[in-house]
């Protein structure tokens, strides 16, 4: 046998790999290679067990050869992956009457028919497949039960059930290659990211009898805690007990080290322990990881059975990691390839503790992940007010607008009936850190009555209670258990570790000071996106913003804009001084004006009072600005050539902060980004206005200056011709949210309603919101890069839309030739992890 490599003793020079025979053989050869005690063992390969499914055993008698006469064998399942699964393991193999009347000698009658009564119907329902309730009626205990089964087994059957090993070996074989390749087995598996055709590799064993005279037992332990990575000896042993018993809550079980709900392994065989614990820290060290090991004491001997990964919350494996490369056992490059980057995610915000009842309501889009209870309010002023009051609140909105900002900021999160992954609601709910669902359609939204109605008719009003998964899009009644954000000195260590690794660079997409500041704590290497007309929701900015919309004249939209100059010129002082040294890059107001304008009654009753006009004035203006399609409209770059007054205040702020930044002492990079550009001519004209500007404030001031001149490509236009567009700017920055919009000319703030009509269909493989579509907006980023940098040589390249923080397109970026990607300041982390993942 030992010539066949497909089935194979383990020895220590047998060969072995993952690949051909899974993850639980390659792991205990190397038990056997540290020279733990392993019971004798039989490595069959995906081939092997693949023919096994079709029919064609191997040779079953040479494989129970490998074993000694009298000895029991059990099978496990050995999986490349050992997340994808497999069938479960069968013990006791070899058991029949002959062994039955000699255990009984040894261990005692009772514990013997318990021993076959447990093999039997284990046979019976994972080989011979019958029904789990057939055995509900054998009464009793002892040789009756092991009778009555026996007798139902072979009723059932009508068969004898087979006494000999080689048989029930081969049954058992067979049966699991099969359950492999089952429908369920395999669409479960698939779901974990197994290939379609990943296979299956079995493990034959010696049983350790964990039954029978002097100290015998079996039970688990690892070095560590699951939830939070700390060292800390956990498992459980169980005396006369077999495979996971210990753990199946017997209250008989035995902690490991001292407790005081308990007694425990420590005390009652503290030899037994010590060797244990010798053996794990080999484990561990040898084959760096944290193991979760399986074990058993015959006699008072320690044997070790089994050696698989120990499973992991997020946080756990962020410690385990950073852990193992500061024991030597791992590099740093390897502990940051070992922590997956969405996982990140989870410790960065309140989490619903995964063990929580969920009382659903609806679902909708997880659009901002981290979760938050609070009680129903529905409108931006109710936000405000609850927060004065430190009420925990939850905006519920149809969709957002900017004037919904504010009550944002005062929201413990926003729920949405519209929207997508792009949307208004998710954009500034990602860059603030607010959980946030949008596009909810399958909840009943009825704000006049101020009221969500669940799918199954239950009415929740103002005041009520609900939690907001936005890491699931889930919507919960009440209060759900939380778990806290995780960003310890672990987390700390790895983000270093990561930005000492990476090649692209990651900035954050920041609007206000307290963003610069997550930012800056997440160590972004610079702002990539400040979307300025965020600023002027502020309180006392909005009336003046609308002030200026409404001047007749050029000359009176600069005496207004003058207030808002020193607000502006704050703002960029703030920002640069945060950020000192980094690059801020400022794009300058790009939304419609209208979006500043209220649109109901009430409020445009209010606007005319506040600017002292006639009420059918501001009505008839405000009509007057409605267009059929904003976001194709009058904004961007075109409010900043036929209103430049907008884009000369914020010019003016900027240069002027640069040079007080500079006094303070602050190191000062700035960048200024024109928006949705799609010819040469509209940058230049901005160019020379905001050239003119800075030469002002150079004059007036009396200082020199540097500032770099950036085009914002959201545009296909823009993207097509970046060779004539590059040679007037320092810096091309993809946008490609807009540039997602209008490649597809879908709506960003309407694809919600049918977008995942449209996933289910396969029309499209993802939502190109959220994850970038390589083919279509992929080719014209590579096209606008390639062409921007024949033309440019040393322009800097970007992407600023919500892809920047997504792995998978940081990688095209990558390949690309960006210099960096920017995202919302909570997704930086797990672009820097990703980021590093590329280049080790
Ligand atoms: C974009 O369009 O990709 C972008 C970053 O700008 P905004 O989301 O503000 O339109
Ligand atoms: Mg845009």
């Amino acid at each position: 046998m030992q010539s066949d490599p497909n089935t194979t003793y383990v020895t220590q020079t047998a060969p072995i790999a993952t690949e051909t025979h899974g993850g639980r053989a390659k792991c205990l050869q190397r038990l056997v290679r540290l020279d733990l005690p392993v019971p004798a063992t039989v490595a069959l390969s995906f081939t092997t067990v693949g023919n096994i499914a079709n029919g064609e055993l191997p040779d079953v008698d040479a494989v129970v050869d490998q074993f000694p006469k009298d000895a029991l064998l059990c099978v496990r399942p050995s999986s490349q992956d050992p997340d994808w699964g497999g069938p479960g393991a069968v013990l006791n193999i070899g058991m029949n009457d002959a062994r039955f009347e000699n255990f009984s000698k040894v261990m005692g009658e009772d514990a013997a028919a318990a021993l076959y009564t447990r093999f039997i119907q284990s046979y019976a329902i994972n080989v011979a497949r019958l029904d789990p309730d057939m055995f509900d009626d054998v009464q009793g205990e002892g040789r009756r039960a092991l009778e009555e089964t026996i007798s139902a087994y072979e009723h059932e059957t009508e068969e004898k059930f087979p006494q000999s090993r080689r048989t029930q070996l081969a049954a058992v074989l067979r049966s699991m290659a099969r359950a492999w390749n089952g429908t369920s087995a395999r669409l479960l598996r698939q779901a974990k990211g197994a290939p379609a055709d990943a296979g299956l590799g079995l493990v034959v064993q010696q049983m350790i009898f964990g039954l029978g005279a002097g100290q015998c037992g079996s039970g688990v332990l690892q070095l560590v805690n699951s939830e939070t990575g700390a060292p800390q000896v956990t498992g459980r042993y169980l005396s006369q007990s077999q495979g996971r018993d210990a753990l199946g809550g017997n209250a008989e079980a035995l902690y490991l080290t001292r407790d005081p709900r308990g007694p425990s392994l420590e005390e009652k065989m503290p030899e037994a322990f010590e060797t244990l614990k010798t053996y794990a820290s080999l484990m561990r060290k040898r084959l760096r990881a944290e193991m979760h090991v399986e074990f058993a004491i015959e006699d008072g001997v320690v044997h070790i059975l089994d050696g698989v990964r120990v499973s992991r919350s997020s946080r756990a494996a962020v410690r385990i990691a950073v852990t193992l490369a500061e024991d030597g056992i791992i590099s740093r490059e390897e502990a940051l390839m070992r922590v997956q980057p969405r996982l990140l995610t989870e410790l960065l915000h309140r989490q619903i503790d995964p063990a929580a009842q969920r009382d659903i309501i609806g679902t909708g889009i997880a659009a901002s992940p981290g979760a938050a209870t609070g009680r129903l309010v529905f409108d931006s002023a109710e936000a405000q007010a609850s927060a004065a009051r430190d009420e925990p609140c939850i905006l519920v909105r149809r969709e957002t607008t900017s004037e919904d900002v504010r009550g944002m900021h005062a929201a413990n999160a926003i729920l949405t009936e519209k929207g997508g992954i792009t949307s208004h609601a998710a954009v500034i709910g990602r860059g603030i850190g607010l959980p946030c669902v949008v596009g909810a359609s399958s909840i009943e939204f009825n704000p006049r009555d101020k009221t969500i109605t669940s799918e199954d008719g239950r009415v929740f009003r103002e005041g009520d209670q609900i939690t907001v998964d936005g890491s699931t899009g889930q919507i919960l009644v009440g209060a759900a258990k939380m778990q806290e954000a995780a960003l310890d000195e672990y987390f700390q260590k790895l983000m270093l570790w990561a930005t000492d690794s990476a090649d692209i660079k990651v900035r954050a997409n920041a609007d206000t000071p307290a963003d610069a500041q997550t930012a800056r704590n997440f160590n972004a290497e610079g702002i990539g996106l400040c979307r300025t007309e965020h600023m002027f929701f502020d309180a006392g900015r909005l009336t003046v913003m609308r002030e200026m919309i409404f001047a007749d004249t050029s000359d009176g939209r600069r005496a207004v804009l003058e207030r808002l100059l020193p607000m502006q010129r704050e703002d960029f002082t703030q920002l640069f001084g945060i950020m000192r040294g980094q690059p801020v890059c400022i794009r300058l107001f790009d939304p419609p004006l209208h979006e500043f304008l209220p649109m109901d009654a009430s409020g445009q009753r209010e606007l005319a009072e506040a600017l002292g006009l006639p009420r059918s004035d501001v009505t008839r203006r405000i009509e007057a600005m409605r267009e059929y399609n904003p976001m194709l409209g009058l904004r961007g770059v075109r409010l900043g050539i036929t209103v430049p007054e907008i884009y000369e205040m914020q010019a003016r702020a900027i240069f002027e902060a640069i040079v007080d930044a500079s006094e303070d002492g602050d190191a000062v990079i700035a960048e200024i980004m024109i928006p949705l550009v799609s010819a040469r001519r509209e940058v230049e004209l901005v160019r020379s206005a905001i050239d003119a500007v800075a030469h002002a404030v150079s004059q007036e001031r009396g200082v020199e200056f540097e500032y770099r001149l950036g085009v914002m490509v959201e545009t296909p236009r823009a993207a097509l011709r970046t060779s004539e567009i590059a040679p007037n700017c320092a810096f091309l920055s993809f946008g490609t949210n807009d540039l997602t919009q209008m490649t597809y000319g879908l709506s960003r703030d309407d694809a919600g309603r049918f977008m995942s009509d449209y996933v289910q269909q396969g029309v499209f493989d993802e939502d190109p919101f959220h994850t970038l579509d390589y083919d279509g907006v992929g080719e014209l980023l590579t096209l606008g890069a390639q062409r921007g940098r024949a033309s440019q040589p040393d322009i800097t390249l970007s992407v600023c839309g919500e892809h920047g923080g997504n792995p998978e397109s940081i990688a095209f970026c990558r390949e690309a030739g960006f210099d960096y990607v920017s995202c919302s300041p909570f997704r930086v982390p797990v672009a820097r992890l990703a980021a590093a993942q590329l280049a080790i």
